[in-house]
C-alpha cells in the first residue's frame, strides 16, 4: 500500500535535514576518532581469516605440490592452470602453475580442497599492478617468504 506523507515547511526545503547532517559532521569533525592511516608508514591489521594473495607452501625449497588436479577442479572462476610432470621417484609435480588473478574471486575453495596444504591464501593485500598478472609457480613459492 502507497502511504502519502505530509511534509511540513522545514522538510520540503530540506533545510533541517541539512542542518542535522552538518551537526553530525562537525561532531565527528571535532570529537570522533581519527580513523585515517597513515598508509604505507601506517598499515592496518586485517584478520588472520583474511583472505589476500596466494602462495605455495615448500618444504625444503620445493614445492608441496603433488598436482593432484584437484584446486583447478573445484575452482569456480577456472583461474588455476597446472601442468604435471613426474620427478625421478614417480612423484607428480607441477611443471606449470599458474594462477590467473584478475580471473580469482578469492573464495579460498583452493586451499580448503588441497590435500598437501600447498596453496595458501595470505594476508598481502597489496596487489595492484599496470598490467595484467598471470602468478607463475616462481613467484607463488616466494611469496611466502614475503608473508
Ligand atoms: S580463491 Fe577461489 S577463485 Fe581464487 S584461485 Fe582459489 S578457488 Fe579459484
Ligand atoms: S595445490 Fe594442492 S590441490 Fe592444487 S594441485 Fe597441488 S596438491 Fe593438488
Amino acid at each position: 500500500m502507497l502511504i502519502k506523507r505530509e511534509h511540513g515547511f522545514l522538510q520540503r526545503f530540506y533545510l533541517l535535514e541539512i542542518l542535522t547532517g552538518i551537526r553530525i559532521t562537525m561532531k565527528n569533525w571535532f570529537f570522533g576518532k581519527n580513523i585515517t592511516y597513515q598508509y604505507p608508514e601506517q598499515r592496518r591489521q586485517y584478520s588472520p581469516r583474511y583472505r589476500g594473495q596466494h602462495y605455495i607452501k615448500t618444504v625444503n625449497g620445493v614445492e608441496n605440490c603433488t598436482a593432484c588436479m584437484l584446486c583447478p577442479t573445484v575452482c569456480p572462476a577456472d583461474c588455476i592452470h597446472i601442468e604435471a610432470g613426474e620427478k625421478g621417484d614417480k612423484e607428480k609435480y607441477p611443471v606449470k602453475f599458474e594462477i590467473d588473478i584478475l580471473r580469482c574471486c578469492f573464495c579460498g575453495f583452493c586451499e580448503e580442497a588441497c590435500p598437501k596444504d600447498a596453496i595458501k591464501l595470505s594476508n598481502i593485500y597489496e596487489m595492484a599492478d599496470y598490467e595484467r598478472r598471470v602468478y607463475d609457480k616462481d613467484f607463488l613459492m616466494i611469496q611466502r617468504a614475503k608473508k
